[in-house]
This record gives structure tokens, sequence and C-alpha cells, in this order.
């Protein structure tokens, strides 16, 4: 079998053309290159076609061929590809396109580009049950995919209820359907000569009384017809890589707070009465500063030093939440998202622990993070150093994030 597909991209998709500024279907772009481009990928990648035809419709053929042109310059499909112009009606495309074939192709997979999700599989199941179709049974020269139809459908004429067919009986018909050339050239002339109107080449076979193969269809090879269809070209989300971001800060305890800069201890924006005061520009919300770092390691933005200097009159006791708004401002700007923080304070004193949850729903709170994204630890350096001394507080935070690849 020396087998053609014929890809049919001259619809005007007048549904869906009001919704899209009056773009036809197939030249709405999936993956940054044309729906019918998705259709030339799939065939293309299947071993046993020899070609594919292109029929674009007779306006736009010229800017089409040349789009094309740059489209395969980038990627090669690896099989000649020709292209033909279109008709009025979807039966003139086809026949139009029929003519565009080479002399020694001698079957073809017809299929509309507006079912991008046609698969590989699908495909070669049509192309099998044509290859049977050559055995000595004399099978069916024509094959549709077909799937179960969900929906009862009833026979309407006039506002009236005809009939209703039963269910077990219907299939909806998808494309490709596959054919036997010579058997649907004969039955295009027919239908020219008869003036007969069709929706599918299936329907002409069976005008002509040729029998025709149903193969299981796909579900997802849905044809975009309305606007809400659509959504189903949503661009893929672009990649985006784990990053990790640490943090890290000291505040020295004022003597009292009557110290000037002396500021009443707050963690991760949580108060904590009778705590020591911290010595700062700002509150002096050590764990806070140290989230913030982090957030800003995962931006590659330095530290907080740099975009809130402690020498701006503007931040004198200003509340770290607001400074870590800003920052969580930055990080959505740049597409970061925050998954995980795990958060230390190291401190002789005050205790933690009676604190530890109220600063961790805070934390959560503040960040945006689910509660389950969070987790506070706390502990003392055992009378070691300067928080050992109860000279003053660290923190240390770790981000963990999605940024952009
Ligand atoms: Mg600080």
């Amino acid at each position: 079998m020396r087998l053609w597909a014929l890809l049919l991209a001259a619809g005007q998709g007048s549904r869906l053309a009001a919704a899209t500024g009056g773009v036809a279907k197939q030249f709405l772009t999936l993956d940054n290159a044309p729906l019918y481009w998705r259709s030339v990928e799939t065939f293309a990648a299947c071993a046993r076609l020899r070609g594919l035809v292109l029929v674009f419709p007779p306006e736009t053929v010229a800017e089409a061929e040349a789009e094309l042109t740059r489209l395969m310059a980038a990627r090669q499909p690896g099989v000649p590809v020709r292209t033909a112009s279109g008709g009025p009606r979807r039966q003139d495309s086809v026949r139009l396109g029929l003519a565009a074939l080479p002399p020694e192709c001698d079957a073809v997979l017809i299929h509309d580009t507006a079912r991008p999700f046609a698969t590989p599989a699908l495909i070669n199941r049509v192309i099998d049950a044509l290859n049977d179709s050559d055995g000595s049974d004399g099978g069916a020269a024509g094959v549709v995919p077909g799937v179960p139809v969900a929906d009862t459908i009833k026979v309407v004429r006039e506002g009236q209820v005809e009939h209703t067919p039963e269910r077990q009986h219907l299939v909806a018909v998808q494309t490709p359907q596959g054919f036997r050339l010579d058997v649907l050239r004969a039955a295009h002339s027919r239908a020219e000569s008869e003036g007969l109107d069709v929706t599918d080449d299936a329907s002409l076979l069976e005008a002509c009384g040729v029998p025709v193969r149903v193969v299981e269809g796909e579900a997802a090879n849905r044809k975009l017809t309305t606007p809400e269809d659509l959504a189903m070209l949503a661009p893929s989300p672009a990649p985006r890589l784990p990053c990790t971001g640490y943090g890290y800060d000291v505040h020295r305890y004022a003597d009292d707070a009557a110290t000037p800069k002396a500021r009443p201890l707050r963690l991760g924006g949580e108060p904590i009465p009778g705590g020591p005061c911290t010595l700062a520009h700002s509150d002096g919300d050590v764990l806070l500063h140290a989230v913030m770092d982090a957030i800003l390691g995962c931006l590659g933005e330095g530290d907080i030093g740099k975009l809130f200097p402690d020498t701006d009159p503007a931040l004198d006791n200003v509340n770290s939440a607001v400074l870590l708004s800003e920052v969580l401002r930055l990080a959505r700007e740049r597409g970061l998202t925050l998954t995980h923080l795990d958060a230390t304070l190291v401190a002789q004193k005050p205790r933690i622990s009676p604190h530890r949850e109220a600063i961790r729903r805070n934390l959560a709170r503040l960040t945006g993070l689910p509660l389950a994204g969070v987790n506070v630890k706390a502990t003392t350096e055992e009378g070691l150093g300067f928080t050992g001394a109860g000279l003053g507080i660290k923190a240390v935070a770790v981000v963990s994030a999605l940024r952009p690849a």
C-alpha cells in the first residue's frame, strides 16, 4: 500500500472565528505553531505514510505556504509535504487535495487538522484496518474511527422528535478516515455528477453502497469547534526548577526597653510578651529577616540589606511583615512559587516552645504557604556563645521554591 495523508486546514471555523477575532481555527497556535502543524508532526512520525498533502483556504494559501516553509526549515517532517488550495465545502477541499497526490499513491488518510490530538496509535489502527481490506475477504475500502455516544440521540424534524435510534448502534465518527484511493475518487466523481452534499468522506462511500469499517476512536481526539474548546489549547505550563534559599540573621538584645532602637520582641510577626528587646533599625524580627533572606536567595537578589538599607529613615521601626510582603511581591513578579519553609530559632532566652505553634501559623499566613509547608524549630546553644550568654538571638531559614527554568 502506498499511503499518503490529506490534512485539511481549509475550513473557516465560523463558530470559533467569532471568539478568536476572525482567526480560522487551524491557524490558532498550539506550542508556538499553527494548529495544523501538530497534525503534520503526528502523521509525519507514522512510518507507513509516504507523504502529506496540506489543504489550505484558497484565499490564504500563499501566506500559509510561506509559513509552512519557515516551519519546515526549523523542524523537518522527514516526508514530502505538498500543498493544495481548498474549496468552499469540505468535500471540495478533499477532492482538490486528492488531485495533489502523486500518481503512485493508492490509499489515503483524510484528517481534519481541527482535531490536533489524534495519536499515532489511532492512525495505526486505521492503517491496519485498511491493510486488512486488501485481503481476500474483499473487506472495506473505507475505515473510520468511532467512539460510543454518551447522550441519547433523537431524530428531530420541525421541532418534533421523529424517533430515537438505539444507542448501542450509534457511534460518533472522527478522523483520520482511511480509503482506497480508487474507491474514494470514484465516490467523489459520483458526488459531483449527482450533486451529493456530505460532511465526511465515509458518507460518500455509503452513498455508493461501499462498506465502511469502524475502528475504535479516541475520546481525546476532539474537534475544536466551540469557543470553550479553545481552553484545550492553553499552553502547557512552562518548565520550572526547584531551588533552595538560605537565610541567617542575628539581633543583639537591648539592655532595657529605654535603650534607643530597642524593639519589643517579635518572632515571625508574633509578639513575644515579656521577652527581651532587640536592637534594630526595623522592628528587629530576626526570624522574618532570615525568611526574607532565604526568599531573596531563591531569587538571586542578595539580601534584605540591599533591598531595605538600615540607613533609610522611612524604614525606622518598620514592621518586618510589610517588608516581607514586598519581597513576596518581587517573588511573584519573577514567577517564584514558595513550596516549603523550615526555620530554626536559636536563643537561650526567652523560651520559644510556648510560642512555637503560634509563630508557625503566623509564618504560614504571612507567606501564603499551607501550614504543612511551614516548620519552626527552636534550640539553645547550651550556654555557649552569645546566645548562650543571653546577649542576643539568631534565626536560620531555608526556603524551597520553584522558579522558571
Ligand atoms: Mg535583621
